[in-house]
């Protein structure tokens, strides 16, 4: 009879290797201070909630009324009944808040990438891809039969030599996050877009770390950067800014239409949940009404940066509210890690294959929700085990 040998010889490889990272079971939902299994408090540097809106009372309350209303599923597909009037009132709140022609909504961020890429990218098709892209696009891609070029992250010469190169494929599509996740780096969209038009590709811009932190009331990279019309496509994630799940491409009518026919992430799994949609309406409002959260989000993020640089310790390419501390081999940075828990701070140990061998982190999200006493804390934390680890 066959048996589990080979999976738990590749897990004990794992191990072997300083990899492992078992799941942290959390006893409350995502907050500044959050509780881990057995009753210890620790301080949350690692959540992707920027703004603290998953306890928002306004979207608590759209989620529930939204339930009573439709029910706690949607029954079916988008295509045949799951299209409930919430879907489409969150697409068009969507697109006006992005100011584009149409937006279509998927179940995340990950499967979004899936369902575009595969439904604009053909065999005749080549894609233009930053080395250092989330996984979810470069998985994207692989589901197409395009070519693919990836140029060295944000290297604009190199994007310039491949586009040349290119002129022969039916269509250009140039790819990249609009703020990297691992590095919280910002993307050179200007530049990009330039080239872009210059060699006729189009542009595609991943703003899952832009949505809600980047741009006037968290509009993304396009806005931040005046780039409004020159921008095909939109990624936008509902799942950290916005604190619920979901995620979305802004993009042209014809753009939409043909990914409602051909996205097989969009045609093949049920749509949202009703609650969830009328949470993520009501967090479009927030961010227009409560322009302070974005506010305190950036004082926070640009403070901590600047103190952490000033301890000496090593913050990479940061310009954004992520905030990695480079600290190497991926056995070490996780022990690192965690003794950052000990000291009470959760700081996410990011290794090798997500990032390089030697280029182990931990990453660090300031959110609006920080106190400068939690801060304070936070900054403690790192000092002493930046010390005991040498890297300060
Ligand atoms: C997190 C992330 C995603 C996935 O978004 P989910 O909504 O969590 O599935 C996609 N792209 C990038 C760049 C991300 O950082």
């Amino acid at each position: 009879m066959a048996n589990f040998d080979v999976i738990a010889q590749e897990l004990q490889a794992l191990k072997d290797a300083g990899r492992y990272r078992p799941l942290t079971v959390w006893e409350d939902g995502s907050d500044a201070w959050m509780t881990l299994e057995g009753g210890k408090r620790v301080l949350q540097m690692s959540s992707n909630n920027y703004l603290g809106l998953t306890h928002h009372p306004k979207m608590k309350q759209a989620a529930i009324e939204a339930t009573e209303k439709y029910g706690v599923g949607a029954g079916s597909v988008r295509t045949i009944t799951g299209t409930l009037a919430i879907h489409d009132e969150l697409e068009q709140k969507l697109a006006a808040f992005k100011g584009t022609e149409a937006a279509l909504v998927f179940q995340s961020g990950f499967t979004t990438n899936q369902g575009v890429l595969g439904s604009i990218l053909g065999a005749d098709d080549v894609v233009i891809s930053d080395e250092l892209n989330h996984a979810s696009i470069i998985d994207g891609i692989r589901l197409t039969k395009a070519s693919r070029k990836i140029f060295a992250h944000k290297d604009m010469d190199q994007l310039e030599a491949v586009l040349k190169e290119c002129g022969s494929y039916r269509q250009r599509v140039v790819v990249t996050d609009g703020v990297f996740s691992m590095d919280g780096d910002i993307a050179p969209l200007t530049t990009i877009v330039e080239l872009a038009e210059k060699y006729d590709a189009l542009v595609y811009v991943d703003d899952a770390h832009a949505s809600g932190v980047l741009g006037k009331h968290g509009k993304g990279s396009t806005d931040h950067f005046g780039l409004h019309g020159r921008v095909h496509f939109q990624i936008g994630t509902l799942s950290k800014a916005i604190g619920a799940v979901g995620g979305y491409v802004a993009t042209s009518q014809a753009a939409k239409d043909l990914m409602i026919n051909n996205a097989r992430s969009f045609l093949f799994s049920t749509s949202l949940p009703p609650s969830v949609a009328a949470s993520c309406i009501a967090a479009i409002d927030v961010l227009k009404t409560e322009p302070e959260l974005t506010e305190r989000l950036w004082s926070n993020a640009n403070s901590f940066r600047d103190t952490l640089k000033k301890e000496g310790f090593n913050t990479g390419d940061s310009e954004t509210p992520i905030i990695p501390i480079i600290v190497g081999e991926p056995a070490r940075t996780l022990e690192f890690s965690k003794r950052l828990l000990d000291e009470g701070l959760c700081a996410q140990g990011i290794v090798y294959p997500t990032v390089s061998m030697d280029k182990g982190r931990v990453r660090m999200i300031v959110t609006a929700q920080h106190t400068d006493e939690d801060l304070a804390f936070a900054l403690d934390a790192l000092k002493k085990v930046g010390r005991e680890f040498g890297i300060i």
